[in-house]
């Protein structure tokens, strides 16, 4: 269990201006509060809240998000109320505590109208801050690496379909792709034993004949932007199983059809260079015509810039190529949580910003019923454009 001058410790590292004091007060109020609860493993239960603190540390969030981390069971499970965190940590992250537990409510309850109704002030308290997505996104990635603790497989199955249901897409919405592959990768053979089963069988063998030519790709890109003068980090990166079936489920793309068994990266310094490398490769392998996606110019609505191109390699296999900068990594894994590292933007928080989350609070707003609610939250999540459910609506 990370200890107390551990955690301050971890978040001294990338603030070293840190309230140290409001962040143990958190500690010790936390580890009170849930006394001798235990978790599915055993483990004391306030190992939980701490995880989750220690996940959003690695994401570098700031000490309200940390301080909410550490509470965020509290008013749910234990006898601490809002009014006391209030006074003694503040509005904001009595805000966030009080927004987190309304998502939990949804979880345990079968009510349709009043899980509509939770999700509602779900999104409210996300739209006011967007730090308490952060907090339940930590929450449900720890919930989730835990998972195998809990006996029954329906238990686990129902978490599993939540998460690819709900957390996934939220994760995918606010950018956070790390996060949102290793939610679904840990849901996957929950909900789709079978499927797990015969695709990670298939990935086996298909990799342990094709791992030389991810080395000769990287090799090759080495050579030909050193030859160019071009300063370039060059990764082979296997794609994570579940995104692999869902292209196969959905798009109906075979697995030996698949041009990205891996993903390549190119990752250079700065948007210039960039373009740069992207005639380097086409100068060197062809280019699959009209695969070529300039996410630079045009960033997808959740911030994320890449070069995309698809090229025939080496052995004439096709292969992906993602070309980005420094930055644009750092926020095409992170999303928004990136932003509290690179520019302490208080105004980032702010939900406001978010279409996609207006857009749905808009829906909620008009559903004339809201027991379909959930069905038009996920539906609405999957659309890449919400106008779609909107126009439905006005027929
Ligand atoms: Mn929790």
């Amino acid at each position: 269990m990370i200890r107390q001058f551990e955690l301050v410790d971890m978040v001294k590292a990338y603030d070293p201006d840190i309230d140290e004091m409001r962040l143990n007060r958190a500690y010790v109020f936390s580890m009170k509060a849930h006394g001798l609860q235990k978790r599915a493993s055993g483990d004391p239960y306030f190992s939980h809240p701490l995880e989750v603190a220690g996940i959003l540390t690695e994401m570098q969030l700031d000490c309200d998000t940390i301080v909410t981390a550490l509470l965020h069971d509290t008013i749910e499970d234990t006898v601490a109320t809002y009014e006391q965190i209030e006074e003694l940590f503040g509005v904001d992250v009595a805000k966030m505590v009080d927004g987190v537990s309304k998502l939990s409510e949804l979880e345990y309850t079968s009510e349709t109208s009043k899980q509509a109704e939770n999700f509602r002030k779900f999104l409210l308290a996300m739209s006011n801050d967007i730090r308490v997505l952060l907090v339940k996104l930590a929450d449900r990635l720890h919930n989730m690496r835990t998972l195998h603790f809990i006996k029954k497989p329906e238990k686990r199955a129902r978490i599993s379909r939540e998460t690819l249901d709900i957390y996934a897409p939220l994760a995918e919405r606010i950018g956070m792709q790390e996060l949102m592959n290793e939610l679904e990768d840990l849901a996957f053979p929950h909900v789709y034993p079978e499927a797990y089963e015969s695709i990670m069988k298939r990935l086996d063998y298909l990799y342990a004949n094709t791992e030389n030519i991810r080395d000769e790709v990287i090799k090759e890109l080495e050579k030909i932007f050193s030859e160019n003068f071009l300063e370039a980090e060059v990764v082979g990166r296997r794609k994570q199983p579940y995104s692999i079936w869902k292209k196969i489920t959905y798009r109906n793309v075979s697995l030996e059809n698949q041009a990205d068994l891996f993903a390549f990266r190119v990752i250079v310094d700065d948007v210039e260079d960039c373009y740069k490398a992207l005639g380097v490769i086409h100068n060197v392998w062809p280019a699959v015509p009209g695969l070529l996606k300039d996410y630079i110019s045009m960033p997808k609505p959740n911030g994320y810039q890449s070069i995309h191109t698809v090229v025939i390699g080496p052995q004439r296999k096709r292969i992906e190529v993602q070309i980005r900068s420094t930055e644009m990594d750092v926020i095409a894994e992170k999303g928004v949580a990136a932003h509290w590292r690179y520019k302490n933007n208080a105004s980032k928080k702010d939900g406001v910003h978010y279409q996609w989350l207006q857009d749905l609070l808009e829906i909620l707003e008009h559903a004339a019923d809201p027991e379909e609610f959930l069905e038009h939250t996920k539906i609405a999540m999957y659309q890449n454009q919400v106008f779609v459910l909107r126009q439905r609506e006005s027929l």
